[in-house]
């Protein structure tokens, strides 16, 4: 077993000085989901712990008129049950109820499932398609705020300072009307890693026209990001088949120079066309 600093502060301006004077050497734990295997097998070597599990600030779920604020420490299991995101974000639901297996959810946290910026995550393609701000604080720069899209620079690299905290995600209540979908692929139900996941958000205007749409892939690029090529297909069109089909037909256009094997491209264009249907053809 390594040996290390561990330190569970009384409150967030205790982690962040904390994290301010040993930002080089310290490792931020929350569930230790992750962390905790990349210690076994010696990837990582921190001379420091900060244990923020227990943080009453970065813990809970609230609201106000259009937006919900998620607390990083907050397990999929208490995602998967709160009402408030199955009401108005249950993409989150779907996404994090294909995390793991019960131990996990029970364990694992949101905010993990993000700094990890593993190309295979299940939940963070979800919080991109959301289109969910982070809010991030430092004792030396204060807080700033990122879009979720930009959390992951390269695969498990985040985009956070090392003194940086993840304090918050943002995300805006989808409106009335606007639909969304979450598949993942695996090998087995639990503790398989995706082969490939898709969360699409979309929303139409009265005519029928669509008027928003989000739809990211996860385990088929370096990092999770959206497919814009695709999205820009179908927004401000009215849906049918032959546009899903033109829409699919893109698909390489946006996950052009990534090293993609061979059969995931068709069984992700036909999840593709299916979600689609299913969301924007069927009452
Ligand atoms: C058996 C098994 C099965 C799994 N199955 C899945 C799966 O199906 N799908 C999936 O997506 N993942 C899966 N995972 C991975 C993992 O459970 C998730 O990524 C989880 O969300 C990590 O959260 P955590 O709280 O445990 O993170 P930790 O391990 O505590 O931390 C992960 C990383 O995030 C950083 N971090 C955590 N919180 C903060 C914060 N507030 N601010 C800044 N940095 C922070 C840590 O420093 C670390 O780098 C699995 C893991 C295991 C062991």
């Amino acid at each position: 077993m390594q040996n290390f600093n561990f330190h569970s502060p009384a409150s967030l301006e205790d982690a962040l000085t904390y994290l301010s004077d040993h930002a080089e050497t310290c490792k931020i734990i929350a569930g230790g989901t992750d962390l905790i295997p990349n210690l076994r097998t010696e990837k990582l070597y921190p001379m420091h712990m900060l244990n923020v599990l227990e943080l009453e600030e970065l813990s809970g779920i609230s609201e106000n008129e259009n937006t919900i604020r998620i607390g990083p420490t907050t397990t999929f299991t208490e995602l998967i049950e709160t009402t408030l995101i199955n009401r108005f974000l249950p993409l989150l639901v779907k996404a994090s109820s294909q995390v793991g297996g019960p131990q996990i959810r029970n364990r694992g946290t949101i905010g993990g499932n993000i700094c990890t910026g593993s190309p295979a995550a299940d939940v963070l393609p979800a919080v991109i398609a959301l289109d969910a701000e982070l809010e991030l604080r430092s004792k030396k720069n204060g807080t700033r705020r990122i879009a979720a899209s930009e959390a992951v620079q390269a695969p498990y690299n985040s985009n956070l300072g090392p003194d940086e905290l993840l304090t918050g995600i943002f995300i805006h209540k989808l409106k009335p009307g606007a639909r969304c979908a979450y598949e993942k692929i695996a090998t087995r139900n639990a503790m398989a890693r995706a082969f490939m996941n898709l969360s699409i958000v979309l929303q139409r205007d009265e005519e029928g026209v669509i008027s928003d749409v989000r739809i990211v892939p996860g385990a088929m690029m370096a990092f999770a990001r959206r497919i814009t090529v695709a999205e820009e297909v179908l927004a401000g069109k009215k849906p049918d088949e032959f546009l899903i089909a033109k829409a699919a037909e893109t698909l390489l256009g946006d996950l052009k120079g990534v090293w993609i094997p061979d059969y995931k491209i068709p069984v992700f264009r036909n999840i593709f066309k299916r979600l689609l249907g299913e969301l924007l053809l069927k009452s």
